[in-house]
């Protein structure tokens, strides 16, 4: 496996490779939801090249960029095992000069969900994510589910600029209780992560309601947060896939979105319907 950190040899390697290339941006304190990304990527592509990079331009004033977990020899470790060929791993100054256009999300629905809870969030994951779609040319890209409303972003930014890599939406990975594994789920204690098991039940519960027949978003809402209870809930939301808000759920065209604070951290879940 080899470890890149200049963009001068990143550019000089991809122009010896052709086809076949797969590509995983993450930020680092990777975890088996990550890993099936990457497994997925060696899988379906000759070479496979993932990026760890904790990117400023995504995070808030008041988010401490300084506090997000990093752990990056194992992450190399985790990238070797599972057979990945190279590894990205730039600095901030690699990838950012000080004068530079910032890719914008589209108004309409940019601003709703995560993106009105965290304005200008997805500003800077367009930006970075075009960048290194830009600089690795992947013939596929590998995005996970979990960031739904990222993945929709990125799916419409790569339609929009005409970008040729294959966007590949994974499956959300969790724990045998259920909870989404997320990098941020090492700030809770014991406590905490029973306590955040109430995001993926409240989510069992809307597809409770959804097999009886029950597609009513307001009845939905309303019993996932009852779920949710005591949590600070940010939003619970039912959207179709190009996140118009829904009166009913439609099958095979809903996303049910829960966003809470546990502790620390913020966590968010969703379900495909
Ligand atoms: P991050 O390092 O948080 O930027 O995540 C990198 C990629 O991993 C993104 O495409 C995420 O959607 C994906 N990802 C994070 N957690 C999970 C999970 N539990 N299951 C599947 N994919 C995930």
């Amino acid at each position: 496996m080899t470890i890149i950190e200049k963009i001068s040899d990143l550019k000089k390697l991809r122009s010896t490779l052709y086809e076949g290339i797969g590509f995983v941006p993450t930020m680092g304190a990777l975890h088996a939801g990550h890993l099936s990304l990457i497994q997925q990527s060696v899988r379906e592509n000759d070479k496979t090249f993932v990026s760890i990079f904790v990117n400023p331009t995504q995070f808030l004033e008041n988010e401490d960029i300084n506090s997000y977990p990093r752990q990056i020899k194992t992450d190399l470790d985790i990238c070797s095992r599972a057979g990945v060929d190279f590894v990205f791993l730039p600095s901030i100054k690699e990838m950012y000069s000080d004068s530079e256009p910032m890719v914008k999300v589209p108004k309409k629905k940019g601003y709703v969900l995560e993106g009105e809870k965290r304005p200008g969030h997805f500003d800077g994951v367009l930006t970075i994510v075009l960048k290194l779609l830009c600089l690795v040319r992947p013939n596929r890209a590998y995005f996970g589910k979990k960031d739904a409303q990222q993945l929709y972003f990125i799916e419409n930014m790569v339609k929009n600029f005409h970008l040729l890599s294959e966007i590949v939406p994974c499956e959300i990975v969790r724990q045998q209780d259920g909870l989404a594994l997320s990098s941020r789920n090492v700030y809770l204690d014991d406590e905490g992560k029973i306590e955040a098991l109430k995001l993926s039940k409240s989510l069992k519960r809307a597809s409770e309601l959804i097999l009886r027949g029950d597609f009513n978003s307001k009845t939905i809402k309303q019993e996932m947060m009852d779920i949710l209870s005591p949590l600070r809930v940010d939003y619970v939301e039912i959207v179709d896939r190009e996140f118009n808000l829904l009166q009913e759920v439609e099958l095979k065209n809903t996303i049910i979105l829960v966003a809470a604070y546990v502790q620390k951290a913020r966590l968010i879940d969703n379900m495909w319907v």
